[in-house]
């Protein structure tokens, strides 16, 4: 058979990516890795905007697999900065001397499957063109950040930008009119960061979000000490909850535990850091209608008492969906940003807005004019970046058309008619619903064990069954049934008002959570992988 390119193409060089690269280096395989934008990070490259950090605790939210790498770094908050986050990846890139392997400033455009290669043979916006036996997308969840679409947003002559895509300089914004549009965790994030830089902040809100405070707090040298001896044990006990964080379910429900006793649970989870409130809440808080209505009552007071205006906080408020059934954005000081005389809410269900002008944005009402505006719309999430790029399979059929209702995959992690292809980070699949970093360890060490699988066998292509994908389908939809979020409009659900495709109310990722994600993939490989045609 033709000697190809390479053995494997990983795209994408963040949190994800830069993992399989280190992996595919140990195995001392021909590989290269393809990022679109100038460095590594992904996430933490692209969404410069201020205030961008996770929520996950810092030092859950490293690589686990080099205890080396674990001894050197230190974190400097229990919940890191993007700037952190970003020079946390350039230093494990460095220290694994994975820069070789990556071309930077190169957008995959093509992917043609070759059966009398069998491989893929790819090409870029560049116009280079390899071929390689496997292809790994690591092209991430929320990379492909969606504008809304009123006439006129290319007509403003001033700053105006997409979060995802904030200037690599930091914006100068005193004494500065800026506008934000979107309230998702984005948003929320960007509002409490800049409220108190900025002349006037006016932020347009179509829903409102449940939000919770993050508590975020400097790491000590004594407490980055303590953190790296106890690091198995943080590992470990990250691997065993649901969602790959410390926090996890308690054991009780809501209407089983007497009211007074429930609110002071309450009270605590709410004044401790993290995702406690929400993935630490009793066990029936996200499953069950009443207990879902009972919490959100609680978050709905605090949401009363730390805003002064009661129409504000009543706006705030969110009314068509309960707490945590939609991403629970963190914040710092976000409701306390509404007492400001500087900031001023718009509901744009009340007022809507018409188009943006040269100077500013038109509601029904009346034209506010703007030094910038600042577009925290949110993501064509988990396939847009998919869709973006020409994948094509056996019988010339593309990515885009076998997902026309939605994706299709053997576990998130590949596709049938697509062969020789691993969605690292793919719709549908377990890793990408948890702290991402521990879901990312777990779906690249399976891909790598397979890969080694396939390379120690002279397999030259792979192929999940249909009924493998039919059967993981029907996974992913039971899951998404038990849970509330899988009712609801967000983008878990595959909803985004401005692409023209929406898979709403398709789950598109697995909701069952990584123990049980774990279990299927091991099972895969101590059966021999039935789910996969190989040759
Ligand atoms: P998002 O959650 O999808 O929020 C987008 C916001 O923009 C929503 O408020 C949405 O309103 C609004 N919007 C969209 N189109 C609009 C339009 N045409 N007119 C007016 N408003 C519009 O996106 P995101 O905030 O960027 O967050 C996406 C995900 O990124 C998060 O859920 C999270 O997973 C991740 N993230 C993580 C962190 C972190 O780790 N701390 C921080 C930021 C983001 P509707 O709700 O009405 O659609």
């Amino acid at each position: 058979m033709k000697n190809l390119d390479y053995d494997a193409i990983v795209i994408g060089a963040g949190v994800c990516g830069i993992y399989q690269a280190y992996k595919l280096q140990q195995m001392g395989k021909r590989f290269l890795l393809l990022e679109q934008g100038s460095d590594v990070g992904g996430t933490w490259y692209w969404n410069r905007y201020p205030g961008c950090r996770f929520d996950s605790e810092s030092e859950t939210y490293g690589y686990s697999f080099s205890k080396e790498l674990l001894k050197e770094w230190n974190w400097t908050e229990h919940f890191s900065p993007r700037e952190e986050t970003e020079k946390y990846l350039q230093f494990v890139v460095k220290k694994f001397d994975l820069r070789q392997h990556m071309v930077f400033d190169r957008r995959l455009e093509s992917a043609i499957w070759k059966p009398e290669i069998s491989g893929w043979e790819l090409t870029t916006n560049e116009g280079d063109t390899f071929t390689t036996r496997f292809l790994l997308t690591a092209i991430g969840l929320l990379s492909s950040p969606t504008l809304p679409r009123y006439k006129g947003v290319e007509k403003f002559k001033s700053l105006s930008f997409h979060t995802f895509n904030a200037p690599r300089e930091p914006v100068d914004f005193s004494g500065k009119n800026v506008a934000v549009i979107g309230t998702g965790a984005t948003g929320v994030q960007l509002i409490s960061e800049i409220a108190n830089k900025v002349g006037s902040l006016t932020i347009f809100q179509r829903r409102p979000n449940w939000c919770a405070p993050l508590h975020n707090s400097r790491i000590t040298s004594k407490e980055m000490n303590d953190i790296k001896n106890r690091y198995e044990e943080i590992f470990s006990l990250c691997g065993k909850t649901p969602s790959g964080f410390y926090h996890d379910v308690d054991p009780r429900k809501t209407f089983d535990v007497a009211p007074e006793d429930r609110e002071a649970f309450w009270e605590k989870l709410y004044s401790s850091p993290g995702f406690g409130v929400w993935l630490g809440n009793f066990k029936d808080m996200l499953v069950n209608s009443e207990a879902n209505a009972e919490f959100t009552k609680f978050v709905a007071q605090k949401i009363r008492q730390r805003v002064n205006d009661p129409k504000v906080a009543e706006k705030l408020i969110p009314k068509d969906h309960g707490f945590g059934t939609r991403r629970v954005p963190m914040e710092t000081g976000y409701y306390e940003a509404f007492n400001q005389d500087n900031v001023k809410l718009i509901d744009i269900g009340e007022n809507p807005i018409e188009y943006i002008t040269e100077t500013g944005i038109q509601t029904k009402d009346i034209h506010y004019p703007f030094d910038i505006i600042i577009y925290a719309t949110g993501f064509d999430a988990v396939t847009g970046a998919f869709d973006k790029i020409n994948i094509v399979g056996e019988n010339k059929q593309t990515l885009r058309e076998k997902w026309a209702d939605g994706p299709q995959t053997h576990f998130g992690l590949s596709v049938s008619g697509f062969p020789n292809m691993l969605t690292l980070a793919g719709p549908q699949s377990g890793s990408v619903a948890t702290n991402f970093p521990r879901g990312i360890e777990e779906a690249v060490n399976w891909c790598s064990q397979m890969l080694e699988h396939l390379f120690d066998n002279n397999i030259h292509y792979f192929n999940p069954r249909e009924e493998a994908e039919s059967f993981w389908g029907d996974q992913v939809r039971e899951m998404s049934e038990r849970i509330l979020f899988g009712k609801e409009q967000s983008w878990f659900t595959g909803y985004n008002s401005n692409v023209d495709r929406n898979y709403r109310h398709k789950c598109l990722i697995y909701a069952g959570g990584q123990i049980r994600f774990r279990k299927f993939l091991t099972e895969e490989v101590s059966n021999g992988y039935p789910g996969f045609i190989m040759r």
